[in-house]
């Protein structure tokens, strides 16, 4: 039997930062061989948010986009929602959750503190004015409350703020140390996510001390790409994958209908 091999972190043009139609997407993950796809773009906010997401008005246009692909092409095609943690919203995601039959919900943290999306280049001088320290303590305490919300099915890019290469000295594993624990004990999966290794990281998202950590924790996980074009879809899987293997991990998970399904990796 062929293996199950699938990529639940796919973006649409909706969120206004992504390229390509859904077709083009399920092509490019056919030829690189995978046997799943699951879309999940920035979720929307009740009110405008900012300028990264799709609106809620685009919704229903999103079910539909999801919906055609999978019916045109014949490929199993998830529907998953990428939606930013942010206290306050707890509401709104749980309103979201209950509107739509996602296949999984991913809790990601974008929001360290109000007006900073951690990974947005438009804030990138602030690296250099704040201790890096402190960018990465508030991060990861948001981090915690994402997991612990128990509102999302996994959590996406753990170590996102070291996208433009910035990070604390030292052993990272005393940020890691305190997510993994809440990961083990809601039982979320976190994804790897290659899109790490497209930014000025250069470093899958999370580092490979993470993923060990985890491992010997028992989370769960997946590999993902965060693709925002069709060429990113499957991006460098086989070094996720190696990096999982060499950490102890025989099994991914996928979703249907929130339910988690462990499968070989
Ligand atoms: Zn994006
Ligand atoms: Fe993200
Ligand atoms: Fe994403
Ligand atoms: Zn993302």
């Amino acid at each position: 039997m062929c293996p199950v091999r699938t990529d639940y972190h796919i973006h649409t043009r909706l969120c206004h930062h992504a390229e390509g139609e859904p077709i083009e997407y399920v092509r490019a993950a056919q030829k690189v061989g995978l046997s799943e796809v699951g879309f999940a773009d920035h979720n929307p906010m009740p009110e405008h948010f900012d300028e990264w997401r799709m609106s809620i008005q685009d919704l229903p246009h999103y079910l539909e986009m999801v919906e055609e692909v999978r019916s045109t092409t014949g490929f199993p095609v998830r529907l998953g929602l990428e939606c930013d943690f942010i206290q306050g919203y707890e509401f709104w995601i749980e309103s979201l959750a209950g509107k739509v039959p996602w296949d999984y919900l991913i809790g990601s943290v974008h929001y360290i503190a109000p007006g900073w999306d951690v990974d947005n280049p438009k804030y990138l001088s602030r690296f250099r004015r704040f201790p890096v320290e402190e960018i990465w303590e508030l991060y990861w305490k948001n981090y915690v409350r994402c997991v612990e919300s128990g509102l999302f099915d996994f959590v996406a890019h753990p170590d996102l703020p070291k996208k433009f290469g910035y990070r604390p000295l030292g052993d990272l594993r005393r940020y890691y140390q305190p997510a993994i624990e809440s990961l083990a004990k809601r039982d979320v999966a976190f994804e790897i996510n290659t899109a790490g290794l497209r930014k000025e990281a250069q470093e899958i998202y999370p580092a490979s001390a993470f993923i060990e950590l985890a491992r010997e924790a028992g989370v769960a996980m997946l590999v993902n790409s965060d693709a925002h074009a069709p060429a990113e879809v499957g991006y460098k899987f086989d070094e996720a994958r190696n990096l999982a293997r060499q950490a102890g991990y025989s099994k991914v998970c996928r979703f249907e209908k929130r339910q988690r399904i462990e499968v070989d990796l």
